[in-house]
């Protein structure tokens, strides 16, 4: 498919973007322009894409999204490598985990090669917004929404997609610095049978009024349990999980549904293993968290996403109090996996696995 391309003018100076990258935060700075592909049935699929500036989306009152919450959404990085060229972490399973999600809610698929060419489009002319702080990154967020006017409860006729880029700020900045973490005891994520596995926009809706409940008992981050035993841990708000134990095994909860198929979470599998680790995907309680925790079997819990790469739990807050994991600090594999996966994001490393694709 052909991108009409309209990049001129480009609305920020180059004053304002130089302030912007030196200092960006997350999320709430964005680049000059996106990239958008309509979806209509009536017209045999997708069309007109276009990269444009960024600017408002005209949206009918009606729109299906706006009721009944069609939407779902990516989140990537791309990192300048010592080389100075632009490069992404596995974003063809990003584009594949899209159509996934598509799946589930009832959307259309975004062929991956379009979905691929959509981030290359963007980052062509916006490279430029990589901030200038050492850890930096351009945070991608590609999206897709039910633009059809219709208030029947149906899949909808008309989608967009779109990507918009968002300069982001150093993992070093807390990331490292250890989690404390709320179990959510009156809250469930994801029930079998739901949308767990997608991301889509309704999940972190509901996280929200269980997050500001971790947050109001001190706690940085939510861990969630199945909604059936309530026994189960399942995964964080935004990142999954490992357990290390003291002989050398990890354990992670298995991709049953309920829970993001992470992309870090594959990558660390794969180079937990082969660092000769075994690695075991299999279901593992709060009650046995805890416990392992107190005796020492369990030395080390790494939160990991494309936001923060690999993070330490420090400390857990459940219903019978707090437990800490080690001594509250940063174990041993989690510093080393967090090193050996940002090394290779950033082309400080070799890849082995051929993960990253230069721009
Ligand atoms: N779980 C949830 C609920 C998430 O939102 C994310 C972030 N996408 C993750 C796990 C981690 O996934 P990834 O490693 O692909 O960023």
């Amino acid at each position: 498919m052909n991108f009409e391309r309209i990049t001129h003018p480009a609305p920020t100076s180059p004053a304002a973007r130089e302030e912007a990258i030196a200092n960006p935060g997350f999320g709430t700075v964005f680049s000059d322009h996106m990239v958008t592909i309509g979806y209509d049935e009536a017209k045999g699929g997708w069309h007109s894409a276009q990269l444009g500036p960024r600017q408002p989306i005209p949206l009918d009152p009606a729109a299906s999204v706006l009721h009944y919450a069609q939407e779902i959404f990516e989140g990537m990085k791309a990192y300048r490598h010592p080389d100075g060229s632009l490069a992404l972490f596995r974003p063809e399973a990003n584009a594949r985990r899209f159509n996934e999600s598509a799946k589930r809610m009832a959307m259309p698929e975004l062929p991956e090669e379009l979905f691929l060419e959509s981030l290359r489009q963007l980052l062509a002319v916006d490279g430029e917004w990589m901030p200038t702080v050492e850890g930096g990154s351009i945070y991608l967020r590609p999206f897709m929404f039910a633009s059809e006017a219709f208030l029947g409860v149906r899949p909808a006729k008309q989608y967009k997609f779109i990507v918009i880029a968002s300069p982001a700020g150093s993992y070093f900045k807390g990331g490292a610095k250890p989690v404390k973490i709320w179990v959510s005891r009156n809250y469930t994520r994801a029930a079998p049978g739901g949308t767990g596995a997608a991301k889509t926009g309704g999940n972190y809706a509901a996280s929200l009024v269980p997050q500001a409940e971790g947050i109001a008992n001190g706690c940085d981050q939510v861990v969630f349990l199945d909604a059936v035993e309530k026994k189960w841990i399942e995964e964080l708000g935004g990142m999954n999980l490992f357990f290390v134990f003291d002989d050398g095994t990890v354990v992670t909860p298995p991709l049953t549904g309920t829970i993001l198929p992470g992309i870090t979470r594959d990558s660390l599998i794969q180079l937990l293993r082969s660092e000769g680790l075994q690695l075991r995907e299999e279901p593992y309680s709060i009650d046995q968290w805890r416990a392992d925790a107190t005796t020492g079997k369990l030395v080390e819990t790494m939160a990991c996403g494309t936001a923060a790469v690999v993070t330490p739990v420090g400390t857990v807050v459940g219903p019978d109090g707090e437990f800490t994991i080690g001594s509250g600090g940063t174990g041993q594999l989690t510093h080393k996996m967090r090193e050996a996966l940002v090394g290779i994001q950033r082309g400080e490393r070799d890849d082995p696995h051929s993960w990253v694709q230069k721009i």
